[in-house]
Parts: C-alpha cells; sequence; structure tokens
C-alpha cells in the first residue's frame, strides 16, 4: 500500500468512527506521526494533504525541519528542559508538558523568542509504571500555574493508553477527567484538544472524544528504529 492510499484509508476510518458516535468528523484532527520515517516520506504525505505532523523527539524535529514542506510540527514525545530551544520556533504544540519545570522553560524561551506555544498536559490516566505524564491528581497544580504565563498557553489534554490492554476503558476516564477540568474554567487553560489515539485504537479514542490522533505506523508501514 501506498503512503496515500493508506492516508485515503485512515481518513475514512476517522470519518466514520467519528460519524458512529454521532460527531462532526470535522473535529478530528490527524496528526500523522512521522518519527524514524526520512523527510522523503513525509513530504509525500503532505503532497497528499497532511496538515499536521508529530515527531517524539526534539532533535528529530530540529533535523528535519528544513527539509520538510510547510506544515505544522507537534512535540509528542518527552521533552527534557534542555531540548525545548529545538522545538520553540518550529513547533505549533508541544503535547508532552508533564511538569512546572518544563512549562516554565517554554514560557522562558518563547518569552524570548517572542513566539506563542500551545500545550497539553500529558497525563498518565491509565497508572501504568512505565508510561510518562502527570498523575491525574497533579493536574491542578499544573493548570493553576498556567495562570501566570503569558506566552504560554494550555490547549487541552493529551495520553497515551497501555499497548497490552483495551485501551477504551482508560480512553473514558480520561474524557471524564477532561469535561471535569473544563468546567472548573483555569484561566489561560482551555479544554480545546484532547490528543489520544495511535494506529492501533485511534476508533475508540474517538468514540470517546479525541479531537486529535496521533498515526504512524498505519500511514507509513513498520518503523526502523536503525
Ligand atoms: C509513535 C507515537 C505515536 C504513533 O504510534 P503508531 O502506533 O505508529 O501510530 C503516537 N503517539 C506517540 C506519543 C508516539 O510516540
Amino acid at each position: 500500500m501506498s503512503i496515500k492510499e493508506n492516508l485515503e484509508n485512515i481518513n475514512a476510518r476517522i470519518r466514520a468512527a467519528a460519524e458512529a458516535a454521532g460527531r462532526d468528523p470535522d473535529e478530528v484532527k490527524l496528526i500523522a506521526v512521522t518519527k524514524t520515517y526520512p523527510v522523503d516520506m513525509m513530504n509525500e504525505a503532505i503532497a497528499c494533504g497532511v496538515t499536521d505532523v508529530g515527531e517524539n523527539k526534539a532533535q528529530e524535529v530540529r533535523d528535519k525541519f528544513e527539509h520538510v514542506a510547510p506544515v505544522r510540527w507537534h512535540l509528542i514525545g518527552h521533552l527534557q528542559t534542555n531540548k525545548v530551544k529545538y522545538v520553540i520556533d518550529r513547533c505549533a504544540m508541544i503535547h508532552s508538558v508533564d511538569s512546572i519545570r518544563l512549562m516554565d522553560e517554554i514560557e522562558r524561551l518563547a518569552a524570548a523568542h517572542d513566539v506563542d506555544m500551545d500545550i497539553l498536559i500529558q497525563v498518565n490516566i491509565s497508572g501504568e509504571e512505565s508510561k510518562s505524564g502527570i498523575e491525574p491528581g497533579e493536574l491542578d497544580e499544573l493548570l493553576s500555574h498556567a495562570a501566570e504565563l503569558t506566552h504560554t498557553h494550555v490547549k487541552g489534554l493529551m495520553t497515551i493508553a497501555p499497548l497490552d490492554e483495551d485501551a477504551e476503558p482508560h480512553f473514558k476516564n480520561m474524557k471524564k477527567l477532561f469535561d471535569e477540568t473544563a468546567k472548573k474554567e483555569y484561566k489561560n487553560a482551555s479544554m480545546d484538544e484532547l490528543s489520544m489515539g495511535m494506529s492501533g485504537d485511534f476508533e475508540a479514542a474517538i468514540r470517546c472524544g479525541a479531537t486529535m490522533v496521533r498515526i504512524g505506523s498505519a500511514i507509513f508501514g513498520a518503523r526502523n528504529y536503525n
């Protein structure tokens, strides 16, 4: 299958999942996850209509950026404070914010570069040891802190479901947390975006309210990490 055919297939599945859930398909944005794939594959996907790409490493954003056609970049993997400099002028959104320290570093560099940065708070909804992201109980502290920031804007939440069990109950819990958080009306923290769902579980995520799905291997094929 070509990237074009895979994209047509994924877009059709996104629409069908949204419609089956009684949702407007335009509420669900596809983020094509391009980590490890070469820039020519990225450019092919962009030529086929991809508007948003996701990388999980800041260095990979830095290295690929100049070689890729105009597109919105998302940083979706764990970000160390000393790597924020690689994404601050390149990414439209950072999905994986998991500490006040990281928020403050994004704010510091966004102010220095005179840019605004949209962020999502990554929540470890399943409580799995190996997963990054904050505990749900820490969310209030981070969102209260966001009220003080002027260049960094919280737009919602992100999660990764466990790969080895049914994702749907975790996505449901995440949607509940998202809705409860929206009701609290934090300053500078809108709940517009709920980023959840990958190649293996995006239809369940859409059923549960995802507004952004992050899909890589179902578009580009198996990854070669070497
Ligand atoms: C790699 C990755 C994805 C996409 O995974 P696929 O299974 O290839 O669709 C989504 N989200 C994050 C955070 C990732 O690192």
